[in-house]
């Protein structure tokens, strides 16, 4: 039988549609069979096996998964024999407390002798055992952020991404704890086979080129031969951009890869030295 990389992804939440987005664009198609456990790329040697968050550290600690798609919050949370293989950039949030807007903080003293409402534990407590703070911990799942608003709790230690929860709570953020974002894991302890080494090795490969290629657009225009220097010292850090003759010899095709973000600012320096006819096509991968 075929070797298959097994994946632990999210089977549903925040971090699904990104991590299927990522493995789709990177050539990994899955065979749409909805809602089993277990369910095999039809081009690629890998299978995904789908988890609620939670159990994913521990599938892979455990060898159940080879590797698998995480928030590092679970991570450190769940505290497994696992590794962070690769930061994968997307779900990012980080873990803060947070009081009612109405009390003066005066530093993180404040929490001494408080109760704290939390989902995360583990994490809290090496927060504040590292500022020698004693506080009281309240492990409550979900809704955490009500906690102060009915009595349970002085303060909370959650997930924030936009702040708007908090906001709505009347809570506001004192103290970052730990900037969050999905990650790839794998066993501390197992090694893979060299078989699914190899796989992974190609999937961390293509995550790159997926990677190198985001936020990033490519360019083409037409110039007169004769601005040709000039549309060169606009585009930026290009050791040598791809100029191609035109069928009219006094003009010539430049082509170039841009920052998305500054494209608006680099295209009407280009129009101001006499570009033309200017194309922005999106980029899937990039290998580099
Ligand atoms: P499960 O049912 O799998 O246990 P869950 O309810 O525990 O799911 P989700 O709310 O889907 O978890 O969040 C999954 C992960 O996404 C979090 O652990 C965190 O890493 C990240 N995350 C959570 N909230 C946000 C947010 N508002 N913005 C960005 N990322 C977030
Ligand atoms: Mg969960």
């Amino acid at each position: 039988m075929e070797t298959k990389l097994r994946i632990a992804v999210q089977s549903k939440g925040r971090l699904y549609e990104e991590t299927m987005e990522l493995l789709s664009e990177a050539g990994v198609k899955m065979t749409s069979v909805k809602r089993t456990l277990l369910v095999p790329s039809r081009n690629f040697p890998v299978e995904l096996l789908f988890l609620r968050d939670d159990d994913i550290p521990e599938s892979v600690a455990m060898g159940t998964a080879d590797i698998g798609i995480v928030g590092l919050n679970e991570v450190l949370e769940k505290d497994k024999a696992v590794e962070v293989i690769k930061d994968l950039g997307f779900s990012k949030c980080r873990l803060s407390l947070a009081i009612p807007k109405r009390i003066e903080y005066n530093g993180v003293e404040w929490f001494n002798n408080r109760k704290i409402a939390t989902s995360y534990p583990v994490i809290l407590k090496k927060f504040l055992n590292d500022n020698n703070i004693n506080a009281d911990i309240h492990v409550i799942t979900g809704s955490v952020e009500i906690a102060p608003g009915i009595g349970l709790a002085d303060g909370i230690f959650d997930i924030v991404s936009s702040g708007s929860t908090l906001v709505s709570n009347n809570l506001v953020e004192v103290e970052k704890v730990l900037e969050s974002q999905a990650v790839l894991i794998g066993s501390s302890k197992n090694a893979l086979s060299s078989e699914k080494q190899a796989i992974l090795d190609e999937l961390l490969f293509r995550f790159d080129a997926v990677k190198a290629a985001d936020g990033k657009k490519y360019i083409l225009m037409n110039v007169p031969r004769e601005k040709l220097d000039e549309v060169l010292a606009v585009l930026p850090g290009i050791k040598s951009p791809t100029v191609l003759p035109l069928a009219n010899a006094d003009w010539c095709s430049v082509h170039t890869v841009l920052e998305e973000k500054r494209f608006w600012e680099i295209i009407g320096k280009l129009r101001a030295v006499g570009a033309e006819g200017i194309l922005a096509l999106d980029i899937e991968k990039m290998v580099l």
